[in-house]
């Protein structure tokens, strides 16, 4: 799944969007609330904040690698590593 926001951008890998505890750790991981869990507890990417990825990389530390990425759409789509 993927979605994109202006400045920013979310991918994160279908198989891992599928997780719940997935979904858990990177909604309480998000400081300003890009992830989400939908009803069946599967993860959901919030639209209207990707615009405040503060860049930080928790949500990078709190995946397995190479299941997400932060791509910085106003930098050439640069991927935060
Ligand atoms: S880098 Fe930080 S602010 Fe941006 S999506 Fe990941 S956890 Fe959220």
């Amino acid at each position: 799944m993927r979605k994109d926001g202006t400045f920013i951008a979310v991918a994160v890998e279908d198989g891992a969007a599928a997780d719940a505890e997935l979904a858990r750790k990177l909604t309480e991981a998000c400081p300003v609330d890009i992830f989400a869990q939908g009803a069946g507890g599967e993860l959901e990417i919030v639209q209207d904040n990707l615009d405040e990825c503060v860049l930080c990389r928790l949500c990078l530390d709190a995946s397995p690698p190479n299941t997400l990425s932060v791509i910085k759409l106003y930098d050439g789509d640069a991927v935060l590593a």
